[in-house]
């Protein structure tokens, strides 16, 4: 059966590659039969991004920087054009300066707070005031969150700061667009290796420890994280708005793993 998405079209921003969290997002959908629109951000990437949009069937790949007001404004009309109305959109877009994920964060400087802030926390909110009036039938959005915005970890520094105030964001926006029949929600996924990840310091340190110290003794996938994002973006998740959903092997749960399993 792949009637999960039959007749949804939907939106996927921040794919870079194959390990893209956001391509396994589209990989879950289109299983289920959704119709797909991908954005990369600069020419370097497209040649990543079209051979997996194709891969999909997709039926629009479009060039987006999402600090550019000219460049979402471009993005919204062409998906208007092509499909008229747009059921679901997903968020998988972070960005600070390499120098500032690691050290301290009382280091960080006003450009980078402000530049990472733009990218990885209001531009959530960019994306959806421009999604808003093409979902007039009611939508799913979702955006991709982490547990540094939290509890500190190591090197998050200022992108947990931004990742906490994102998703204050989720939880203003579903209160906003409820009564749009428009539901909004992000997946706080546990470390996986990505484009992004690999400008975070110690990351294999990271993937080793959540790895020893999550309840499921495993890291995620972005399968895993796809699946899961597909119950939020579908009818299976129509109840849910406003939402932080971990997909983390229950890392978030854990105060303190047992001595034995943490010496493995
Ligand atoms: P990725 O490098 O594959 O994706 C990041 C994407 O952001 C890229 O496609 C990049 O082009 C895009 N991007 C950055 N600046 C942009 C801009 N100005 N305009 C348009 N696009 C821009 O890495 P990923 O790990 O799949 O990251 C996707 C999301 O998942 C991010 O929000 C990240 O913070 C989040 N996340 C990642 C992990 C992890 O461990 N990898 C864990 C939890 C959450």
């Amino acid at each position: 059966a792949q009637s999960l998405m039959a007749g949804k079209r939907g939106l996927i921003m921040g794919v870079a590659n194959d390990r893209s969290i956001a391509w396994g997002v589209a990989q879950a959908c289109a299983a289920q039969g959704a119709r797909l629109a991908f954005t990369y951000q600069g020419e370097q990437l497209a040649k990543r991004v079209r051979p997996l949009a194709e891969s999909v069937s997709a039926d629009l790949v479009a060039e987006c920087d999402v600090t550019d007001a000219g460049s979402l404004d471009a993005l919204f009309a062409e998906v208007k054009e092509k499909w008229g109305g747009l059921d679901f959109l997903v968020h998988a877009i972070a960005y600070s300066d390499k120098d500032q994920l690691k050290g301290r964060y009382l280091e960080t400087t006003p450009e980078n707070f402000a530049r990472t802030l733009q990218v990885s926390c209001y531009s959530f909110t960019a994306v959806c005031q421009r999604a808003v009036p093409l979902m007039s039938a009611g939508g799913s959005i979702l955006t991709l969150t982490y547990y540094g915005a939290e509890r500190v970890m190591p090197h998050y520094n200022v992108m947990g700061v931004a990742k906490a105030a994102l998703e204050a964001s989720v939880r203003y926006l579903a209160t906003d667009l409820g009564p749009e029949n428009i539901r909004v929600n992000a997946i706080s996924a546990g470390p996986i290796r990505t484009l992004a990840a690999s400008g975070i310091g110690d990351f294999r340190f990271i993937l080793k420890w959540n790895e020893l110290n999550s309840p499921l003794r495993r890291n995620v996938t972005i399968e895993q994280v796809g699946n899961a994002g597909l119950y939020l973006l579908s009818d299976l998740g129509a109840g849910v708005t406003g939402e932080v959903h971990h997909v983390d092997s229950g890392y978030h749960t854990v105060g303190m793993v047992a001595v034995d399993a943490a010496r493995q």
